[in-house]
């Protein structure tokens, strides 16, 4: 039973059905690479690097951070679906370089939010060596060995990406 609050993105969906291309599309990643990107909503991961559906396996989370669950899902991409390398995108502006953690569990109290300080946001204050040890956790993960792993920072006020290892 269809919700007021999801109607715009179904009616949007409906009419994405009407002219739908991708059907057929295999499930391996067409050009071997894995993007692992932050959640901003300035990032478009496949027009910035030129891709199209079905070229990329894209991964997300608040401050492009190799959790235990990206290693996860890179071991699948790697063995499963075709993916031979990976890039590491972080991003200019990020909410999760701006500041400690301290200053996310103050702004989610002032926000109205719970008391998060069992929660770790995994901010950094130097976020070209966060993402330097990053790409080394995929590069010295047992799992990930014939992986290709790269770093970079994207300007989000520019669109241009660096690569910083
Ligand atoms: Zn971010």
């Amino acid at each position: 039973m269809p919700s007021e609050t999801f109607a715009d993105v179904l009616a949007a969906n409906e009419a994405y059905t009407q002219h739908f291309g991708l059907a057929g599309l295999e499930a391996t990643a067409a050009k071997g690479l894995a993007v692992l990107t932050c959640i901003d909503s300035r990032i478009e991961p496949l027009d910035m690097l030129g891709l199209a559906p079905g070229d990329a396996k894209i991964l997300r989370n608040a401050g492009a951070r190799v959790t235990d669950d990206v290693l996860r899902t890179l071991v699948l991409a790697s063995y499963l679906l075709g993916v031979d390398r990976a890039m590491i995108v972080a991003h200019t502006d990020c909410r999760m370089a701006a500041g400690d953690e301290d200053d996310i569990h103050a702004a989610m109290d002032e926000a109205g939010g719970p008391d998060t300080r069992s929660l770790a946001f995994l901010v950094t204050d130097d976020q070209e060596a966060t993402v330097r040890e990053d790409v080394q956790r995929v590069r010295s993960w047992p799992y990930l060995t014939r992986l290709q792993v790269g770093g970079f920072l994207y300007d989000v006020h520019t669109g241009r990406l660096t690569q910083l290892c």
